[in-house]
């Protein structure tokens, strides 16, 4: 089987989906692998170390017309559709809940489509897990964007000149990416707390040092890895949790998602008003509509001395790393897949199951074809 790795076109997109690693991990699994001419470019590897790793380096259009499978990180769209024939596999993340209509155009080509955003939380694919691995290193690079916009540091200083006290950042959301954001701000030496829907976060939050804000639990939520729309009840005890702490706040990070929803709006235009001139908002929820409602996706807004960040959580310019994890997750996934350098469609298995969204231009629902 030819396996083709197609260069990212999404603009503000830096990152492969296989590196020259990965790729010969892939040969040696008995694949063929081509890839697009500079894919990796962005990434930081060349075209020369995939050909040193054994892939074929090839256009765009060769890679569409001989490979059987095709390989991205984000979603197909309408240009690549024009190529894909009915013989074709892909594999990216497509977000299929939220979008139908490519769903409909991957079944119109007759091709099948596997989505890696659909793989199951089960201990036994974590290590497939797109999602976790570019959230951990969102969850990284949220505070250290949140530390550059900020006109303070985040440590105690001590000098000559006077004593520094450090900063106060707070988490809203303390799941992949939350966990990562308290473990960068408190190694920055700032103080933090977090507070989350899912009761048991509190231990975790307090195993990394940081303060966890009670709320009390809301009571559709159950001990899970998924958190469910909080009741209105909820919100405003959680507001009135909060927002001491969010007023106090130097940095705000927020990640708070409910899969497959819309993300909980955490953080009003009220609240913001209060909060102290000069302090960031960093919300990764941006893609999922954001948890502030003055957030723009890709965009800062400035509101009474408050800057806010809409972003995701795509890690933004630490592409060669989120590609690095994003290739070994890929590559198991590939793994689970194949026996005898072929694919085979086991829906005995959990993960197969979840992801395969499209089979040979039909939709599958729950697990089954239409
Ligand atoms: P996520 O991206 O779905 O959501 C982020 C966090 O927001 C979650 O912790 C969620 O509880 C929280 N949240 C949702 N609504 C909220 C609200 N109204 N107020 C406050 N917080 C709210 O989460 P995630 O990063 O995917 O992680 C969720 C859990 O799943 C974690 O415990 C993680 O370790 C686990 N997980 C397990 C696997 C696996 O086993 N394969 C894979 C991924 C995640």
């Amino acid at each position: 089987m030819i396996l083709g790795i197609l260069k990212e076109t999404q603009k503000g997109e830096t990152r492969v989906s296989i590196t020259p690693k990965i790729a010969k991990q892939l040969i040696d699994l008995g694949f063929e692998v081509l890839v697009e001419e500079d894919a990796g470019e962005t990434a930081s590897f060349k075209n020369k170390d995939y050909r040193e790793a054994g892939a074929v380096i090839e256009k765009r259009g060769v890679i569409f017309k001989d490979a059987d499978v095709l390989i991205k990180i984000n979603p197909f769209d309408a240009d690549d559709l024009k190529l894909v024939r009915k013989e074709h596999v892909l594999i990216s993340q497509l977000f299929h809940k939220s979008n139908p209509d490519l769903i409909q155009k991957i079944a119109a080509t007759g091709a099948s489509a596997f989505s890696l955003d659909a793989i199951p939380r089960i201990s036994r694919a974590q290590d497939m897990d797109v999602l976790s691995s570019q959230s951990n290193l969102a969850g990284y690079k949220a505070v250290i964007r949140g530390a550059y916009e900020m006109t303070k540091i985040l440590p105690l200083m001590m000098t000559p000149a006077g004593t520094i006290t450090p900063a106060r950042v707070l988490v809203f959301g303390v799941g992949v990416a939350g966990l990562q954001a308290i473990a960068t701000a408190k190694r920055l030496g700032a103080i933090v707390e977090a507070t989350d829907i899912r009761p048991e976060t509190k231990e975790q939050t307090e195993s990394l040092g940081a303060k966890f804000i009670e709320v009390e639990h809301d009571q559709n939520q159950e001990a899970s890895v998924y958190a469910k729309v909080a009741s209105e009840d909820y919100a405003r005890k959680q507001r009135e949790a909060v927002n001491k702490s969010l007023y106090q706040a130097d940095l705000v990070i927020t990640t708070a998602m409910v899969p497959g929803r819309k993300s909980p709006v955490l953080i009003d235009e009220e609240q913001v008003s209060h909060m102290k001139n000069g302090s960031v908002i960093i919300d990764l929820a941006a893609d999922q509509g954001g948890n502030c409602t003055l957030s723009k996706r890709h965009e800062i807004v400035v509101k009474n001395g408050v800057k806010i960040i809409g972003t995701t959580i795509s890690p933004e310019s630490v592409s060669t790393n989120a590609s690095e994890l994003f290739g070994k997750n890929m590559y198991n996934f590939i793994n689970n897949l194949t026996k005898d350098s072929q694919f085979e469609y086991n829906f005995e298995d959990e993960i197969t199951n979840a992801t395969l969204i499209v089979q040979n231009g039909t939709i599958r629902q729950n697990g089954k074809t239409a």
